[in-house]
């Protein structure tokens, strides 16, 4: 008999909630300094450029490059024993900032530095959603 174990999912908190909230809503929401213009991620109190407590939430374009990825072949977790092989990837968003997700609908042999990604979501559990990222077009 197989046990199937589920996968580790976040737990937002009152900082992270409005990132969760938005993907529910299939939307990639990230935080942008109202000072300095610039975006940030991962959520923080205070803008990493200018440190001003002025970041406000806003929808993102979810347009991105993959800027480097790994195939994970070794079941590291339980919950993920039926994934593998699965790629994590490192995407540079078109706002500037860089995000830890998946590439689906798209091989892993079929995955090149630089290619041209949008946010996708999926579902995660009863309660969360995951931005995740697959070939642009
Ligand atoms: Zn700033």
């Amino acid at each position: 008999m197989s046990q199937t174990v589920p996968k580790p999912i976040p737990v937002p908190d009152d900082m992270s909630r409005p990132f969760f909230d938005g993907a529910r809503d299939k939307r990639l929401m990230l935080q942008c300094c109202t000072g300095c213009g610039k975006w940030s991620f991962p959520v923080r109190e205070r803008c990493p450029h200018c440190f001003a407590a002025t970041l406000e939430w806003r929808q993102a374009s979810g347009k991105g490059t993959l800027y480097t990825f790994t195939i994970m072949h070794q079941v590291m977790n339980p919950g993920f024993a039926s994934s593998v092989p699965y790629n994590v990837a490192q995407v540079d968003l078109e706002e500037g900032v860089r995000m830890v997700s998946n590439v689906i609908g798209c091989r892993n042999d079929a995955l090149k530095i630089g290619m041209a990604l949008e946010a996708v979501f999926e579902d995660a559990g009863d309660s969360i959603t995951l931005p995740k990222f697959r070939p642009a077009g």
